[in-house]
């Protein structure tokens, strides 16, 4: 058997060894596998992590800095990046008018749920890397001229799910709003219930949505805002009865995956199936509004539903 080995370097790229052009696979044995990694490991080295993001739409290498003051939006290609909960209350209430509710609220391994993890190890692990307690924080603030009651979800925390902190402390907001006849602004972005807390978290479709219909009942408008994604659980209760749905562009909005749906239907689905557009399209949702023009959108939503009280 034959190898062959070369000396030449690649322009650009300075290796501590020369680097080695592999022979066809057919030549291919143990000797000439390793000098191969040389190349790929020096070019990472030219882009310094956490500076630079690659989008996944439209491919362009974007600016950290330049995304952040761009609310986490491709400039190139408007592609709408998760923004974290606090991040997006900053983004939408007026400084300094923030109330948060219940911030210290944690959840409890009821079940002594045991997987992959235990419950009680993914909630530490989840809020030590996120620096929540769960995956909402609600409050009540000034969004323009209105005191508006917000609840705002973080999908970083164990995927937005929705446990019993979750459907407590938006079923608390919601009875909060319609105790003071607030207006009522919840931002979704969930995967769904919380599987490590069983029927507990399930329940929570029926507490908030009662919540809701209470505060409906005083005549208090509810906007929905659906951020990417809004599944399962969280889209069939509270996120899917505002007086106004309101998504994110290219959000991802159902109920089960689409490869579920497809599996079980055994039917072709429809190009762009569960995108936001798509659901504007079929009358799901009233609008579609970019990150950016959210805030304005929302005051002038208000000014509409809140029948003139401020
Ligand atoms: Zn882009």
């Amino acid at each position: 058997m034959t190898t062959t080995s070369f000396t030449k370097k690649t322009l650009g790229l300075e290796t501590s060894e020369p680097a080695v052009t592999p022979p066809s696979a057919a030549h291919q044995t143990n000797f000439v596998k390793k000098p191969r990694l040389a190349s790929p490991k020096s070019k990472k080295r030219d882009i310094p992590e956490g500076l630079w993001t690659k989008c996944p739409k439209c491919g362009t290498m974007v600016f950290d800095k330049e995304l952040d003051e761009n609310l986490k939006v491709c400039n190139h290609c408007q592609h709408h990046f998760p923004i974290g909960a606090r991040e997006r209350i900053h983004s939408m209430v007026e400084t300094c008018t923030f109330e948060e509710m219940d911030a210290s609220m944690t959840s409890v391994d009821v079940l002594c749920f045991t997987g992959a993890a235990s419950y009680r190890s993914k909630l530490e692990k989840n809020q030590a890397s996120t620096g929540l307690k769960d995956a909402v924080i609600t409050g009540i603030c000034k969004i323009g001229d209105y005191r508006v009651a917000l609840g705002v979800m973080d999908f970083k925390f164990l995927g937005g799910s929705m446990g019993s902190v979750v459907g407590e402390k938006l079923t608390r907001l919601i009875e909060q709003a319609t105790e003071k006849t607030l207006p009522l602004i919840i931002v979704s972005s969930s995967g769904g219930a919380r599987m490590y807390e069983g029927m507990f978290s399930l329940m929570q479709m029926a507490k908030t949505c009662a919540a809701l219909a209470y505060h409906a009942r005083a005549r208090l408008p509810y906007l929905s805002v659906l951020t990417d994604p809004t599944t399962a659980g969280v889209m069939a209760s509270y996120a899917s009865v505002g007086d106004l749905i309101i998504a994110e562009p290219g959000a991802m909005i159902g109920f089960a995956g689409p490869r579920v749906i497809k599996d079980t239907t055994s039917a072709e689905l429809p190009p762009g199936f569960q995108t936001a557009e798509f659901l504007l399209e079929h009358g799901l949702i009233d609008a579609i509004v970019p990150r950016k023009e959210m805030k304005p959108r929302l005051i002038s939503y208000l000014g509409y539903l809140n029948n003139g009280r401020k």
